[in-house]
């Protein structure tokens, strides 16, 4: 919206830069520069364009969700995910800098971490998404860039795995390989994943212990389950 306030209609040059792209201004006698929104709105558009996240997924917001009638555990998810996007610039420093989300289909998980991820994106931060079962097919494909594809999510600034392990089957070899690779990379080098995922940390590890412990450890002050339990306490609170 702000991109429009900032676009001259006829030429699409901006009127408030004039295409010089910024300001410079000046405090106590230093000049400094400045962005100018036209750039700012430029850079966001090319992170989502790179994101892999779709425009019905752009419109998952913490202000469309209704965690207000839901049950108190997904009223945490809401609390643990909002103050991961908010906090993520002081969380992003800590080792323990994942968010991670798990349990039932249907709870909110996929809209609370589009939610974090769009806010991210909204900040500047660079955000990739990789859903589990279209991702792995993805790499499948072709193995010319796989290379290129798996250094692209083992360093971009957040990676989210959405449905991690999704599906009745065991993980592949393949699988198993490409997200050890990923996911120890970014162990290693403390970079910041965000994971829904059906099964738990327990169940992840049955698939995969290298891959299941390092998520726990790396998502261990931001984590959630959505358990059968925990989203039955509503009704029982109600009655
Ligand atoms: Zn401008």
């Amino acid at each position: 919206m702000t991109q429009e306030n900032s676009k001259n209609s006829d030429s699409g040059e901006c009127f408030k830069c004039k295409g010089a792209e910024g300001f410079f201004y000046k405090v106590d006698g230093a000049e400094y520069w400045q962005d100018c929104e036209c750039v700012i709105n430029r850079r966001t558009e090319r992170l989502i364009q790179a994101s892999h996240i779709t425009d019905s997924f752009r419109q998952m917001g913490f202000d469309n969700f209704d965690w207000k009638t839901g049950p108190v555990i997904v009223k945490q998810a809401f609390a643990t995910a909002y103050k991961y996007a908010k906090e993520f610039n002081t969380i992003r420093q800590q080792r323990s800098n994942g968010l991670c989300l798990l349990g039932k289909p249907g709870a909110g998980k996929t809209h609370l971490l589009m939610a974090t991820a769009n806010k991210l994106l909204s900040d500047g931060i660079e955000v990739v998404y990789f859903p589990w079962v279209e991702g792995c097919a993805d790499l499948k494909s072709n193995f010319d860039s796989l290379a290129d594809k798996i250094h692209r999510l083992q360093t971009v600034e957040v990676l989210y795995i959405d449905d991690l392990f999704k599906g009745r089957d065991k993980p592949t070899d393949f699988q198993r390989e490409q997200i050890f690779g990923i996911i120890n990379y970014r162990y290693l080098n403390r970079l910041p994943i965000m994971v829904s995922s059906e099964w738990t940390i327990a169940q992840m590890c049955v698939f995969d212990e290298a891959v299941g412990s390092r998520i726990n450890e790396m998502c261990r002050e931001y984590k959630v389950m959505l358990d059968e339990e925990g989203l039955n306490y509503r009704l029982r609170d109600e009655v």
